[in-house]
């Protein structure tokens, strides 16, 4: 099935490059692109820049050498929202884990107001909506993994009252209360405590995030949310083995798929061939881990230089930033234009060939509109849709809050 997809899209996307060639950029399309992208509301759902907050080489509001997001890089690829990513190690568990998360949180909440000129919280779509009214870029926060909740309820709560707007239930390992895709299962899906987290997320509109959880998780979460679930950065393989039909019941439920850019999800050939060169996903992360220990920093310069020393021995195949816009259209062909976004995971997985970093943005955009995508559609998917679902999720927090 990919590989008859991936041979498609190759034949379209190289129509696509001859056309690209042909008419150069300054043709009607590539100046109707520009206009519609700079007048979009772009939202980006997965960003893991938070951690290089903590990084003396890096700063969020000059132009960074390295890595995938700063302010410059944002206003050029017309990012208008971005949800900043708290991640820690799914081993780390009950209070360390808290307090870990609270460090970056924090580490959010000072560069929001360090570049205050540029950056506003936000934490509803309206807010959304605002910041891009002032100018300005909002910032919203993501857990990415239940166990920083540190098995407490009400930890979950104070995250939501600092912003804190979606949760992935788990990251590569399962936590207390919910299975992960990369671990063996050990709860068969949510426990009750799981269900219960669920129940008070809808309760706090906190979105449900099924990126990274078992097939068996995700249809648990399916039935207990009242809102929407989004997938805040999987790509059409990487949230299971049956992504079709998984993509269809999240639609079913008004909720969304947010693309994913990480190479080995965009790319089957490019997925075995790593899995093949490093042993797996975890197995990387591990040995990364023993090498930098919490230096995430340390970790992202070592997974770029073994990747770019692998790519360079042959053993692992070029991707092309066209595949970002082939699984978009993959996810249109199956459900509609009302139910995928973005979800780059910047700076936390290796990006295609010319999609480098964020100011490369607006490529997605041309690309939708030489492949026939209307305006109307292309907005939904740069970043309406997500913020449909957030409104969704606010109203189900305000029936469940007054008792509906
Ligand atoms: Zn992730």
């Amino acid at each position: 099935m990919h590989r008859m997809r991936a041979l498609s899209c190759f034949v379209t996307c190289f129509a696509a490059a001859l056309l690209f060639s042909n008419n150069g950029s300054g043709d009607d399309i590539a100046e109707r692109a520009r206009k519609l992208h700079f007048s979009s509301l772009v939202l980006d759902t997965h960003d893991d820049t938070t951690q290089r907050f903590f990084s003396k080489d890096y700063d969020l509001g000059k132009r960074n050498p390295d890595g995938h997001v700063d302010i410059p890089r944002m206003r050029e690829g017309g990012i208008n929202a971005i949800f900043f990513s708290t991640w820690i190690d799914g081993r780390t568990l009950g209070p360390s884990a808290v307090q870990k998360a609270m460090d970056q949180i924090d580490a959010v909440h000072e560069n929001v107001g360090k570049y205050s000129k540029d950056l506003v919280l936000a934490r509803t779509a309206e807010e959304v909506r605002r910041a891009r009214a002032q100018g300005k870029i909002a910032v919203l926060m993501g857990l990415e993994g239940g166990h920083m909740i540190g098995l407490d309820i009400r930890v979950l709560r104070m995250f939501g009252a600092l912003g804190v707007r979606y949760m992935t239930l788990t990251h590569f390992y399962n936590n207390e209360w919910a299975d992960s895709s990369t671990d063996k299962p050990a709860h068969n899906g949510l426990t009750d405590f799981g269900k219960a987290v669920v129940r008070e997320m809808n309760r706090q509109g906190i979105l449900v995030d099924i990126s990274h959880v078992s097939d068996k998780t995700f249809y648990d979460a399916l039935e207990v949310s009242k809102a929407p679930l989004i997938a805040s950065h999987s790509s059409c393989r990487s949230i299971s083995n049956h992504p079709d039909q998984m993509i269809n019941d999240l639609a079913a439920k008004g909720g969304v798929i947010q693309i994913n850019y990480e190479k080995s999800f965009l790319d089957q050939a490019y997925n075995d061939a790593y899995d093949k060169a490093v042993g797996g996903v975890t197995a990387m992360d591990n040995s990364i881990i023993k090498m930098c220990g919490d230096d995430t920093e340390c970790a992202s310069r070592e997974t770029a230089k073994r990747e770019r020393l692998l790519t360079e021995q042959g053993k692992l195949p070029h991707v092309s930033w066209e595949r970002i816009v082939e699984h978009i259209d993959h996810v249109v062909k199956l459900v509609g234009p009302d139910h995928v976004g973005l979800g780059s995971d910047f700076d936390g997985a290796s990006m295609p060939d010319g999609m480098e970093d964020c100011s490369k943005l607006p490529k997605i955009t041309e690309a939708l509109l030489r492949k026939g995508y209307s305006e109307d559609n292309i907005r939904k998917i740069l970043g309406l849709n997500l913020l449909r679902v957030m409104e969704q999720a606010e109203r189900v927090a305000h029936e469940v809050q007054v008792g509906k």
